[in-house]
């Protein structure tokens, strides 16, 4: 690991000053990724700038909206009352995520910047274009159980790994991110990039901008039926093979509305629009969940060892709706 300065900032101007003062500095909250990867030589700031006594831990609701601060930790959000009664479906996805002290760390905001955990990318002796761009792709023919199946492009096939992430999206979440002169707004969906020619970069933050929030439009409908499966390699503290985060506005047996998106399978959380669509004014049957799970795979394509998440994805769809109408 470099040396590095470590300066404590407490107002979003003066952390995004600094930030843009210094082309070498970083943010730092929770840590729990960033320090991993400076102690890798991945990331080499030579200046940490701690927004961790920001105002920015709110979770506030007004007008139809709940907002959670880009600081809010991710145990706390979880554990929220209003999180856990108007949102389930993201305190489930919260809860399965990493384990309980890397919980009490990490906030919303650096859950959203979580870098790829492909294995190629962290080894420095590897060649990896999100790392070094133009170096290549280890894991294209090489050790790629974890990877994507959607999305992918030659230069890239790694993941996205939050949990958190796969339920904001299917929430049709906002992230509300600042700059020296004003505030924007960012559909979620529209937040994490696929990696086409460009792996090296995650996201549509701009450097000099700083995350404060994310907004998620309360729907006491969709919130009855919503629930969050993990298929993982152990019970806990693993990231995901595939997830899937489901919610529907049920009229008796008649789908009004749905809400589908999975993890472990793109380099963003991706949501299943096609297959959302399909599902709007069906019933509830597992024929119907069936051929939602068939629109929602078009597309995808295996790269050897992660194959099986071709099975598995539509069979997690299935059994994720089956599990949320109440049909098993
Ligand atoms: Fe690097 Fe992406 Fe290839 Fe992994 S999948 S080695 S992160 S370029």
């Amino acid at each position: 690991m470099i040396n590095f300065d470590y300066v404590k900032i407490s107002s979003p101007k003066s952390a995004i000053d600094a930030l843009n003062k210094d082309a070498a500095s970083m943010f730092i909250a929770g840590g729990t990724n960033l320090v991993d990867l400076m102690k890798r030589g991945i990331e080499t700031p030579q200046k940490l700038i701690d927004i961790t006594n920001l105002p920015l831990k709110q979770i506030e609701e007004a007008d139809g909206i709940i907002r959670i601060g880009a600081l809010a930790l991710n145990s706390t959000v979880a554990e929220d009352e209003t999180i856990m009664k108007k949102l389930p479906l993201l305190s489930m996805a919260l809860k399965a995520g990493a384990s309980p002290q890397l919980r009490n760390m990490a906030t919303t905001g650096g859950n959203m910047m979580q870098r790829t955990r492909c294995t190629y990318f962290y080894d420095t002796t590897m060649p990896c274009n999100k790392r070094q761009p133009g170096t290549g792709c280890g894991a294209l023919k090489g050790y790629n159980r974890m990877h994507a199946i959607f999305g992918t492009s030659e230069n890239c096939i790694a993941v996205h790994p939050s949990d958190m992430c796969v339920a904001l999206v299917a929430l049709d979440a906002k992230v509300v991110i600042s700059n020296r002169s004003s505030d924007r707004r960012i559909h979620f969906g529209d937040f994490h990039r696929l990696p086409g020619t460009t792996p090296d970069k995650d996201n549509n933050l701009l450097r000099g901008e700083l995350i404060t929030s994310v907004e998620i439009p309360v729907n006491d409908a969709l919130a009855k039926n919503s629930l969050y499966i993990k298929v993982r390699d152990r019970a806990s503290y693993a990231f995901a093979l595939v997830s899937v985060a489901a919610a529907l506005d049920m009229d008796g047996n008649t789908i009004k509305d749905a809400r589908l998106a999975m993890g472990g399978v793109a380099h963003k959380p991706w949501r299943l629009t096609s297959a959302e669509n399909f599902l709007k004014g069906k019933t509830a049957s597992e024929e119907n969940f069936k051929m939602a799970a068939f629109v929602a795979m078009k597309g995808a394509k295996g790269y050897g060892q992660n194959n099986f998440k071709l099975k598995m994805a539509p069979n997690t769809i299935v059994e994720t709706l089956k599990t949320v109408s109440g049909l098993s």
